[in-house]
C-alpha cells in the first residue's frame, strides 16, 4: 500500500515529508523518538488541518483513521478519535510509537508484564493535553491502556508508528491473564456531505 492521503493538508504533508527525511538518515530508535517527537509536537501545535472525515467519533468504539502509510511501510500516521469515555484494552504495539494530542485529552496508563504473564498497572497514568507527545516501544515500555480523559466530549490524538500498524499482529492482555492476538486494521473514513 502506498502513500498518502490525497486529501493531505499542508501541515500533514510537511510532517510526513519531514518524517520520511528523518528515517532516510537511518536513525536508531532513540533518535527517531527524540527528533520524531519534535516533528509531531509541531504537527499537533495547531488544530486546523485534520479533515472532518478523519475526526468523526463512533458511539460504539474509538476510531483509527489511516492518514498516511509510507511506501516502504517504514511508518504510518493515524488519527485516534475517542468518543466520550471510550478506552482501549490493555495492549502492546511491537514497534516504536509516538502519540501527539491534537484535541481534548487522554490518559495513558503504563502496564507491565509479570513473570506469570499477567499484566499489572505500572506507575502513574500520564495525562496528555493538546500539543504534548508521548512515546512507546518494546525498549521503553510497550504495554498500556489509554482512555479519553473526558466523559462528555470527543478527544483526538495523532499516532505515528514504525510500521503499517493496522496490519501488525500484536496483543491485548485480558484481566483474567494471558494474552490475545489482534490486528487493529483501520477505520474506513465515512464520506461527509
Ligand atoms: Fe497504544
Amino acid at each position: 500500500m502506498t502513500s498518502t492521503a490525497h486529501h493531505a493538508t499542508p501541515p500533514l504533508r510537511d510532517f510526513v515529508d519531514a518524517f520520511g527525511r528523518l528515517l532516510d538518515t537511518q536513525p536508531d530508535e532513540p533518535r527517531i523518538l527524540d527528533e520524531g517527537a519534535a516533528l509531531l509536537r509541531t504537527l499537533v501545535a495547531r488544530d486546523d488541518w485534520l479533515p472532518d472525515a478523519f475526526a468523526q467519533p463512533d458511539p460504539d468504539r474509538y476510531q483509527q483513521f489511516l492518514l498516511h502509510v509510507d511506501a516502504d511501510a517504514r511508518f504510518s500516521v493515524v488519527s485516534f478519535v475517542w468518543g466520550p469515555g471510550q478506552a482501549t484494552p490493555v495492549h502492546n504495539h511491537t514497534v516504536w510509537g509516538l502519540i501527539g494530542m491534537l484535541r481534548g485529552s487522554e490518559f495513558s496508563q503504563p502496564w507491565r508484564l509479570q513473570d506469570d504473564g499477567r499484566a499489572v498497572p505500572d506507575g502513574e497514568a500520564l495525562r496528555l493535553d493538546p500539543g504534548q507527545v508521548e512515546a512507546v516501544s518494546p525498549r521503553i515500555g510497550d504495554v498500556h491502556r489509554v482512555h479519553n480523559a473526558y466523559t462528555d466530549r470527543v478527544s483526538i490524538s495523532i499516532h505515528v508508528y514504525g510500521a503499517d500498524i493496522g496490519t501488525v499482529r500484536r496483543h491485548t492482555y485480558p484481566a483474567e491473564g494471558g494474552r490475545k492476538s489482534f490486528i487493529s486494521g483501520y477505520t474506513a473514513p465515512r464520506t461527509l456531505p
